[in-house]
């Protein structure tokens, strides 16, 4: 089943709950606007033309909000179901933004940094008729960064002819970016995890994690979820992963991935590690695990061997509906990614409210924030599971759809 399929079927659980009518749903569910553009570029040399794309979900509850990912499976379906996502994760959160995601289907393993420039500059140059610092705020997802902000940002200002900085979040600190918006969104997804372990019983200090993905997300969730005493014994990435049954010296090896080769940790070299592939970390007899790769990473075979007591979702869809039924059954506890990676997002808010008062606030003014705000709102979505007898995404969904079904009949769209 594709991510399409996948979240179709998690929003129908809740809108079964809810009762929504069918016409309803297929306002809620289509987006409102969806963009396709031409991009002429370069991959190794090569002369190609990229299409990009932008998806415009649900603006009822504010301006679209989500990334643009880089990736050469980016299409059309898979840009829908991920915008439609960030509509249910800006309500959830209850941020003022509604949802919107884009992205170009390009392989940026090929492309130099020259290339990579290139292409930012023409994407967004094609979008700008489209979108707007109140209007649609795109920012970084999979493959994509600050310095790619920036340079987006740059184009658009020339455009324009006046400062386009509230058009992009996650810009970085010296030019208009948020402190703590590189760590927000594995932060969260370590927060939420260490929150809901101590709900099922388990104190945080001395239990062990796993994190599948050692990028933007997933370092820092490491990074945080070793912080705070709890022992991640394996990471992975596309090269591969290591497990240590003692833990990892998570600070050591994000000392290694700021210089090693395409930023992975193949070739890291510690006392006590081995090799793990991807599919053994899943799968392994830990109290908590964190997906923060690609989505439909745990499928139904995998999901049947997870011993994870808890999984916080750091990708967006690392779960199949197919698969999130068998967890669901065996009784592991799924926070679902759009409360679990929410935190980036939220963070990308407090850019865009600092960047339109011309105001900075301190890195823990902005953690502490979030941190309330994300155990805010899992104490939320936890107390509706429990009175709704439902899955903990069930009910994100059930809180995230409510709300905009409100902004909806109140604006008279439904
Ligand atoms: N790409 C991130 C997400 O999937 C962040 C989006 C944003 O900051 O707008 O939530």
């Amino acid at each position: 089943m594709s991510l399409l399929d996948n979240v179709k079927v998690f929003f129908d659980q809740a809108a079964n709950k809810l009762s929504i009518d069918a016409h309803v749903r297929q306002m809620l569910e289509e987006p409102d606007r969806v963009i396709e553009v031409k991009i002429a570029g370069t991959e190794g040399g090569v002369p190609k033309v990229f299409k990009g794309y932008r998806v415009q979900h649900n603006n009822a509850r504010g301006p679209y909000k989500g990334g643009l990912r880089y990736h050469p499976t980016v299409e059309m379906d898979e840009v829908i179901a991920l915008a439609a996502l960030m509509t249910w994760k800006c309500s959830l959160l209850n941020i003022p933004y509604g949802g919107g995601k884009g992205g170009v289907s390009c392989d940026p393993t090929k492309m130099t940094k020259e290339e990579l420039e290139q292409v930012s500059r023409a994407f967004i140059r094609a979008l700008m008729p489209n979108i707007g610092p109140t209007v649609d705020i795109p920012a970084p997802d999979v493959n994509t960064d600050g310095q790619v902000m920036a340079w987006m940002v740059d184009e658009a200002t020339q455009i324009a002819g006046e400062s386009m900085l509230p058009l992009l979040t996650g810009k970085p600190v010296s030019m208009g970016g948020s402190l703590g918006r590189a760590e927000s969104t594995g932060y969260g997804v370590a927060i939420t995890g260490i929150e809901a372990l101590k709900k099922i019983g388990i104190e945080p200090k001395g239990a062990t994690a796993a994190v599948q993905g050692f990028g933007k997300v997933g370092s820092w969730a490491a990074e945080r979820l070793h912080k705070m005493g709890v022992k991640v014994v394996a990471v992975s990435d596309i090269s591969g992963g290591y497990y240590c049954k003692d833990g990892l010296d998570i600070p050591d090896l994000m000392k290694y991935t700021a210089t090693s080769k395409g930023h992975l940790i193949e070739g890291y070299s510690a006392p006590g590690i081995t090799k793990i592939t991807n599919e053994e970390l899943l799968t392994l007899d830990v109290d908590l695990l964190c997906p923060c790769a690609m989505e439909n990473q745990i499928d139904t075979e995998i999901a049947k061997r997870v011993r994870a007591k808890v999984i916080s979702e750091g990708a967006n869809g690392p779960v199949t509906a197919d698969a999130d039924a068998i967890l669901s059954e065996r009784g592991v506890v799924v926070i679902p990614d759009i409360l679990a990676n929410a935190g980036g997002v939220t963070v990308s808010y407090f850019e865009w409210v600092q960047n339109f008062q011309h105001i900075s606030w301190t890195f823990d003014e902005v953690i502490n924030k979030l941190d309330g705000m994300m155990i805010g709102c899992l104490n939320d979505v936890w107390e509706v599971a429990k009175s709704e007898k439902c899955s903990l995404r069930t009910a994100a969904f059930i809180l995230a759809i409510k709300r905009v079904v409100d902004a909806m009949k109140l604006t008279g769209r439904i």
